[in-house]
């Protein structure tokens, strides 16, 4: 398929007004009408330094030192980065290096609990008078981007007062199996309403868009009664396909906005951000805890008990389960995150991570592996993709090498959100070659 097809397959879907590709995956949530099971604290936590999107953190703590519940671990180091602090009371044993799920290392601060749940006496709630002081707070907060991304919140939301003017909840939680934003917004709506007038007031923005797909009946609910809370605010029913929740996927369906590449939603007047996010930034807002835990899914065929659960973050996986039932068969892959963007870990001492939103325990059914073969032209890759990209072109200039075609067919705007993978008839991993050829692009251009 040529860049000029893939130029006007774009034009038109434009010209039209349609909804953006993307593909029908099953929805499998198992887990959507179940409240979160609050995990009681561990023996001990990992608490990875690097849990974000940005510069890691910097262990503030030595071996041997006592801590209390929401005390600083880990400092942020510089601007796009975000603290952490402890989500138990005890001792610091050991500060290590760790395999991340996906493969990253990352420094690491390991606390045995003392089984009292300490609270640190020094927290209070922040002080704010206005856009400086708000976003300052956010930083101290340690909140991330809970929607799987990661990225600092201070950061996303430290722009000029009235610069966005559309702040875009996204509720639309598209991944199989994944139902932890539902639980967070049918649990705590009080505090995503609470999160989300604190953006509005202190951003001077005037309208607040919240995007779910049609399906989800309990968001629906949750999303209603956060409309009828915040001022200016409407509910966007979305086509229930993936990936709805895709940032500009999300941002274009809601609004009609579009940004080009190598731009931000900013740039187009909007912030999206996820409803577990805005939910625990205003927890946070009335109660001055940092970032502690998160309500994560946990499913899979391999799991005894599907459950949504609260977990104190740093719990190792092993435990998670363990508090499920334990395992009833060996899982073909154990995933942090959904089927189609999730990364997988390779082992059961993995700590939960601020942005893990699932666990994923499948087998193999469930995955249903099978070789890949040979490509046979079909389009179907290219007609899921939401951004018009090509990734068969892509990959065979990639088996060429050839850089300048790689980089023709847009591979950096790639979101490699899985769905053309999903979709061939091949088997062939097409995103996870869009990831090898980002790679290729960037050590071409490193050797000159
Ligand atoms: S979907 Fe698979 S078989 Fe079809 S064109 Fe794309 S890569 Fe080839
Ligand atoms: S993984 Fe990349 S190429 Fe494939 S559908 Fe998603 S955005 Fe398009």
């Amino acid at each position: 398929m040529s860049e000029g097809v893939t130029k006007l397959h774009r034009d038109i879907y434009r010209a039209s007004g349609k909804h953006l590709p993307g593909a029908g995956v099953p929805k499998r949530k198992n887990t959507n009408s179940m409240n979160a099971y609050k995990m009681p604290s561990p023996e001990e936590i990992i608490l990875p330094m690097s849990m974000h999107i940005g510069k890691p953190a910097v262990p503030a703590v030595k071996v041997g030192e006592s801590i209390c519940m929401g005390a600083l671990i880990g400092e942020a180091d510089g601007n796009v980065s975000s603290p952490v602090y402890s989500s138990i009371s005890g001792m610091v044993t050991e500060i290590l290096d760790i395999t991340l799920p996906g493969g990253r290392s990352s420094q690491a601060v390991r606390i045995t609990s003392d089984g009292e749940q300490r609270p640190c006496a020094s927290l209070e709630v922040p002080y704010i008078t206005g856009r400086d002081s708000f976003v300052k707070a956010v930083a101290k907060s340690g909140i991330v981007g809970l929607g799987g991304a990661g990225f600092p919140t201070h950061v996303k939301l430290d722009v000029e007062y009235s610069r966005a003017d559309v702040l875009i909840i996204n509720c639309a939680e598209c991944e199989p199996y994944i139902t932890s934003d539902t639980c967070t917004a049918v649990n705590k709506t009080d505090d995503a309403v609470y999160g989300i007038m604190a953006i509005t007031e202190y951003l001077g923005i005037s309208r607040v868009v919240i995007g779910l797909e049609e399906g989800n009946y309990e968001m629906k609910m949750a999303a209603e009664k956060i409309a009828q809370e915040v001022p200016n605010s409407e509910v966007s029913m979305l086509r229930d396909y993936y990936p709805q929740g895709a940032e500009r996927v999300l941002m274009y369906h809601t609004t009609g906005r579009v940004v080009k590449m190598g731009q931000l939603p900013i740039d187009a007047g909007c912030i999206v951000s996820n409803i577990s996010t805005v939910a625990e930034l205003g927890r946070y807002l009335k109660t001055g805890v940092p970032m502690l835990t998160r309500c994560i899914t946990v499913d899979g065929g391999a799991v005894r008990e599907r459950r949504n659960v609260t977990v104190p973050i740093g719990t190792k996986v092993r435990d998670v389960i363990n508090f499920c039932g334990g395992l009833c068969e060996r899982p073909k892959v154990l995933l942090f995150g959904g089927p189609m963007m999730g990364v997988e870990a390779d082992s059961f001492d993995v700590p939960i991570l601020k942005n893990t939103n699932a666990i994923l325990t499948l087998t193999a059914d469930e995955m249903n592996f099978s070789p890949p073969s040979n490509c046979i032209r079909c389009g179907s890759c290219l007609a899921v993709c939401p951004y018009f990209i090509d990734p068969a072109a892509i990959a065979r200039a990639l088996k060429r090498k050839n850089a300048e075609s790689v980089k023709a067919h847009r591979v950096d705007a790639c979101m490699e959100c899985g769905c053309c993978s999903y979709v061939c008839p091949a088997k062939l991993p097409l995103a996870e070659n869009n990831r090898r050829a980002k790679k290729f692009l960037k050590e071409d251009s490193h050797n000159g």
